[in-house]
């Protein structure tokens, strides 16, 4: 027996619920009313405008997950994947934002946290405050686990010492979720996640970075010394930090994939308004057909990397293995942010070339999809343990 066609439609992985298409076009609306006019301001002043940040909490996007008895949206993963490709499609610097504190910082509290840090953290990351996931280290970017901050016990309470890097939302985060190592000896089974808050005694924000892309982004540097952490605020058990940053980031990472097919589908739509309106040997250029043909293989590579990505979250949602697939969605999406970018850039002409157009700065943002949250290598490193195993 045939499947009837609407099943058939059900089960494409880009038909969405009625209430998710809702979601994503309030939420692109919203990046189109409030974000587009500033993005090239914020890009140009490596600055976030501070009153972005309680708009993006009324338009319910920085607690997507937090159940509604946690004053959250109550929505799923799959949920903030449309959150952080519609904002994206705008501007991928206000989509990291987004994604950090959905994708890692309150992912990790939902798994790890037990009741009493949910209760005490999820309103407050639902209503006002900004999450960041400090994991990485000068001397431990790839290898994440050869990390130095140390935490020692001390009664009831750690003191963490040590120095964070490359941390986004370093600037605006009120809570940190830290991960240091209480027992060298022990290796990777030594590391610990802990909780701190912005304004601890011992914690000071560094350096900010002065970025290629994702400007408006802040990445800094996090100091710790002697700063003193109640044992309520480990996340997970003592020693099992490890777990924490690889199953978060293992998810995290789909959500990279979305910023990069939000930003390679604006770079797309500035490309086909722009291409319809410029005129060159008395007509469109994009009434040239190797024009055309150029942005049909863009288009159809975008779409190709949305179906990875959303098959990686919708996996991850219905709670089926989903590692490979998530690193597929993110080399793949980002492999394609770059090359539609750059693709924007060229049919821009000199117009590509010059900040007075949104597509050179867009062929910025794409560079860092390759890098954050595992490089490239280290993504075909996973995609090839599995099926190798
Ligand atoms: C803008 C920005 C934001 C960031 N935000 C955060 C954040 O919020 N929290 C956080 O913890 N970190 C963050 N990071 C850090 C980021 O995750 C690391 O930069 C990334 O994991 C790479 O580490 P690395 O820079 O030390 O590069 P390295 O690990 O030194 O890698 C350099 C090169 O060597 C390759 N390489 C390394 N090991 C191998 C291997 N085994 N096989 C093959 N190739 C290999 C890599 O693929 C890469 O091409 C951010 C970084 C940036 C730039």
């Amino acid at each position: 027996m045939t499947t009837p066609n609407t099943e058939r439609a059900r089960q494409a992985l880009t038909t969405l619920s009625e209430d998710e298409v809702l979601f994503r076009d309030s939420v692109y609306a919203f990046a189109d009313r409030e974000i587009r006019p500033f993005a090239r301001e914020m890009d140009e002043h490596a600055t976030l405008r501070p009153d972005l940040i309680p708009k993006l909490f009324d338009l319910g996007v920085m607690g997507i997950e937090i159940p509604d008895s946690h004053g959250g949206g109550g929505a799923s993963f799959f949920h903030a994947v449309l959150a952080v490709e519609a904002l994206s499609r705008v501007d991928p610097s206000i989509a990291v934002l987004v994604d950090v504190q959905n994708t890692l910082v309150i992912n990790a509290i939902l798994k790890w946290g037990g009741s009493e840090i949910a209760d005490r953290l999820l309103p407050r990351l639902a209503s006002t405050a900004i999450g960041a996931y400090a994991l990485s280290e000068a001397g431990s970017g790839s290898d994440a686990f050869a990390l130095t901050t140390r935490a020692t016990q001390q009664g009831d309470d750690w003191l963490i010492t040590g120095r964070k890097l490359w941390i986004t939302n370093g600037n605006e985060a009120d809570l940190f979720i830290v991960f240091a190592n209480v027992k060298p000896d022990a290796g990777h089974r030594g590391i610990t996640a802990f909780l701190v808050e912005r304004g601890a005694a011992g914690f000071t924000i560094g350096r900010k970075e002065d970025k290629l892309g994702i400007r408006a982004s802040s990445t800094c540097e996090l100091l710790f010394e002697d700063c003193r952490v109640s044992a309520a605020n480990v996340l997970g058990e003592v020693g099992k930090g490890y777990k924490v940053a690889i199953e978060t980031l293992n998810e995290g990472r789909i959500g990279i994939g979305a910023q990069m097919v939000g930003l390679a589908q604006g770079a797309l739509d500035h490309t086909i308004t722009y291409v319809k309106e410029r005129k060159q040997f008395g007509k469109a250029i994009g009434d040239f057909q190797a024009v055309q043909h150029q942005i049909a293989r863009a288009a159809t590579e975008i779409e190709a990397a949305r179906l990875l990505v959303y098959n990686a979250a919708r996996l991850r949602d219905a709670g089926r293995p989903f590692l490979t697939e998530a690193a597929m969605g993110k080399i793949f999406s980002s492999e394609v942010a770059e090359r539609v970018a750059s693709l924007a850039v060229n049919l821009f002409g000199g117009n590509g070339f010059v900040k007075d157009y949104p597509v050179e700065k867009l062929y910025r943002d794409a560079k860092i999809g390759q890098i954050y949250e595992g490089t490239s290598n280290l993504q075909l490193q996973t995609i090839a343990k599995q099926l190798m195993a």
